[in-house]
């Protein structure tokens, strides 16, 4: 079967590894520009095989605040690890044969992509891990996205401790706001939103008193629903490009590569259908947790 792989991220990299499938990427590196703020949960690293090796250190307290005098502490039962994650993508490419970097996918038809520098193909399967970028995935199913911003920042004399989550109307109005602690007196502050991201997130560094070190980076969050469908005839849809990220959260990383994996099984078995069905329990959650989010912040 030939196959061919949209996209280079965790999940493209994890469902393409070992087989004799053309993996297309847009950008010149994997891994590169960096959009990710990459934490995961170690309980979930553990679970899809991150290699420890990846893993820059890891965090035990958890605090949620509004910026304005209300906070609430939580003691991680298990720890959340920051890892590198340009360095996740090499690893992962190391089991991946053909990786066709500076290549952009811009259509498909029939068995056949055509990619900036020609028409491939043909190919049996499609695997779609575009990620947050959706252009082929949201024509079939939609799924809320938010801009979402970010920076390493210095804040003189370390105020905060480890992973503070920020719930505050005046700073996003439908996300959060984070400040992670990296080292010394840096920090990754973000945020994402509906709009006006990067004069908000100019207002929470003035807020901070935070010196930025790094040029600001991000992406689009993801919000949900999940995907309905993953197989759509020779398409198949993993991670973002399925909706596979937690509404509440944005995490992503973890199910990319479940559902990379999961997919990556069931091509080896060749039985495609056992794909769907293995996922069907994480889009559940990851529904129901959409519910809790337009609870939480209205539906769209
Ligand atoms: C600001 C921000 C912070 C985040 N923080 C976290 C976090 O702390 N923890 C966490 O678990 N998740 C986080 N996420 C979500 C996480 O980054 C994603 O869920 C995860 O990267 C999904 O992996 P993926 O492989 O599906 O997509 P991606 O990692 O986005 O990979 C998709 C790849 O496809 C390539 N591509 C796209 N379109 C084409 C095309 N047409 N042709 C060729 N190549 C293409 C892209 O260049 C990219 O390399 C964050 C997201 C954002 C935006």
């Amino acid at each position: 079967m030939r196959i061919a792989v949209i996209g280079a991220g965790p999940a493209g990299l994890t469902a393409a590894r070992g087989l004799d499938a053309d993996v297309f990427e847009e950008h010149e590196e994997v891994g590169l520009p960096r959009h990710c703020t990459s934490l995961v949960s170690s309980a979930g690293a553990e679970a899809v095989g991150v290699p420890l090796e990846v893993v820059v250190r890891s965090y035990s307290l958890l605090t949620v605040s509004n910026l304005a005098g209300h906070t609430l502490y939580f003691k991680l039962r298990r720890p959340v690890y920051l890892l590198d994650r340009p360095g996740l993508e090499l690893k992962l490419a190391e089991d991946v044969g053909r990786i066709r970097l500076g290549e952009q996918v811009v259509a498909a038809s029939g068995n056949y992509l055509r990619t900036r520098r020609g028409v491939r193909g043909p190919y049996d399967l499609v695997i779609v891990a575009e990620g947050f970028a959706r252009r082929f995935a949201d024509r079939l199913e939609r799924v809320e996205r938010l801009p979402a911003l970010q920076v390493d920042a210095k804040v003189a004399g370390r105020p905060l401790e480890e992973i503070v989550v920020v719930y505050n109307r005046g700073i996003s109005r439908r996300y959060f706001a984070w400040v992670v602690h990296i080292d010394g007196e840096v920090y990754r502050i973000g945020l994402a939103d509906t709009s006006d991201v990067p004069g908000k997130l100019m207002r929470l560094l003035k807020l901070l008193r935070a010196e930025p070190v790094s040029k600001p980076f991000g992406g689009r969050v993801l919000a949900g629903p999940p995907h309905r469908r993953l197989v759509w005839g020779r398409y198949v849809l993993v991670g973002d490009a399925a909706g596979l990220t937690k509404p509440l959260s944005g995490g992503g990383i973890i199910l990319a590569m479940r559902s990379g994996r999961a997919l990556n099984d069931a091509l080896r078995k060749g039985d495609l259908g056992s794909y769907e069905d293995s996922m069907r329990f994480v889009r559940m959650r990851l529904a129901l947790a959409r519910k809790a989010y337009d609870l939480m912040y209205g539906r769209r």
